[in-house]
């Protein structure tokens, strides 16, 4: 075990700090206000390598792990720039094709996936399941070669960006639901899609999804028709370091820009960071932010080596770790800059909502605890 991370892995940060730093935070809020993706920063980051760093080397990616692609996703956002569909595209789909998708579904989504070109969304939410994911409805059944899917989903991020979606949903057959995932691209016919109005001030929409009898060839469904639990959930480990990693990054991102006004605004004749009533919070966020971050690169070194029931807790830990640190500190920073807190030019408050969704999504909060009451703790299942 070691603390120090290696010179490579800083000097990967550096690199993305770099790429990061040219586009930086005020682009991203202007983006996200008008509703619209950081398409340059993604193409500069994929044309970098940073996309695909998690990605195996034959199919264009970096050949290294999830602690790489979350460092890189931490870094990003603790520059103001957070790409969220680096947690979908990359991270989820791209785990779960390396790793159970055929060679022809490897070959026609990873390059893709790996230099940015291609972006693939994530939909397992439905509007009547919510987290009970055993409660999803949407369903395929066979049509000789064909799947036919029927169903709906909701809070999909990117899709109108996206190429395709990859869907959790349930196989019909023989009178048994079986779970099963199929690559859907987004102009398949009888798939519609809307964005949600949202109170949250985010680049990506969040989608309403519907199938309508969507056909589907054999060759969409990933990890074959009796694909085990593994490979349906081998993509939200490392969603949930990613959210973890965002988490974290905008964390760092509100305690930086909170310390530089600590040192700057002065009101009684000294900066305002001389008040321990100012100085302590921000320093008890910063320790919530280093602790979470911990957790975050202990689960994707858990994760990496294969451990994937160790990874399954830490994750969860690192996830809510992050996302309390996170809305703490950026609560904490609105609060140092005073009523500058809240005005636009200072591009805080407009992360509130933003920072929020950590707590709720991928999992939420009271599912994590859950979780950790059950497994950790051996408690009894309360639900
Ligand atoms: C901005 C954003 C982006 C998202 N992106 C995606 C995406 O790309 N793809 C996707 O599939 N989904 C996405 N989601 C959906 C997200 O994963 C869900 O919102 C989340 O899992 C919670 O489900 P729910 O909203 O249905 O809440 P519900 O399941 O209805 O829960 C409501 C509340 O009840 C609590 N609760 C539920 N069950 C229990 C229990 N047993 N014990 C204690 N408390 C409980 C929950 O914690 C929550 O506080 C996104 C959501 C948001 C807000």
């Amino acid at each position: 075990m070691t603390f120090t991370e290696s010179t490579e892995r800083q000097a990967l940060r550096e690199s993305v700090r770099q790429v990061a730093r040219k586009f930086g935070a005020e682009y991203a809020i202007d983006r996200a206000r008008r509703g619209e993706p950081l398409t340059e920063l993604w193409q500069a980051m994929g044309a970098a390598g940073f996309l695909g760093v998690n990605l195996p080397e034959e199919y264009g990616g970096g050949g290294a792990g999830i602690y790489e692609l979350a460092l890189i996703l931490e870094e990003v956002s603790a520059e103001g720039t957070p790409l969220i569909m680096m947690v979908v595209s990359p991270a989820i789909v791209g785990t779960v094709l390396a790793r159970y998708g055929t060679p022809q579904q490897r070959q026609r989504w990873l390059p893709g996936i790996a230099d940015g070109s291609t972006v693939v969304a994530f939909g397992i939410t439905e509007p009547d399941a919510g987290s009970n994911s055993h409660n999803l409805t949407t369903t395929a059944r066979r049509d000789g070669d064909d799947w036919i899917l029927n169903g709906r989903k909701t809070f999909v991020t990117g899709v109108p960006n996206a190429d395709a979606v990859l869907v959790i949903g349930r196989i019909q057959d023989t009178g048994r639901l079986r779970p099963a995932m199929f690559l859907l691209p987004r102009d398949t016919p009888g798939f519609t899609y809307h964005p949600i109005e949202m109170d949250i001030v985010e680049p990506e929409r969040q989608c309403q999804l519907y199938f309508d009898d969507v056909r589907l060839p054999a060759g969409a469904l990933v990890g074959g028709d009796d694909a085990p639990l593994e490979a349906l959930f081998a993509g939200l480990n490392p969603e949930r370091i990613m959210g973890a990693a965002i988490a974290a990054g905008t964390g760092r991102f509100a305690i930086g820009k909170a310390r530089r006004y600590l040192l700057e605004r002065e009101v009684w004749g000294v900066p305002i960071g001389a008040h321990q009533g100012l100085a302590h919070p921000l320093a008890q966020c910063h320790i919530e932010v280093e602790l979470s971050r911990l957790m975050l690169a202990k689960a994707a070194t858990l994760y990496d080596e294969g451990d994937d029931k160790a990874a399954g807790e830490a994750a969860n830990m690192a996830k809510y770790a992050a996302a309390e640190a996170s809305i703490r500190a950026l609560d904490q920073a609105i609060q140092c800059h005073g009523g500058n807190g809240l005005a636009a030019d200072y591009g805080l408050a407009r992360l509130l909502g933003a920072a929020r969704v950590a707590r709720i999504a991928p999992v939420s909060r009271e599912m994590i605890l859950n979780f950790v009451a059950q497994h950790s703790l051996g408690l009894p299942k309360s639900y």
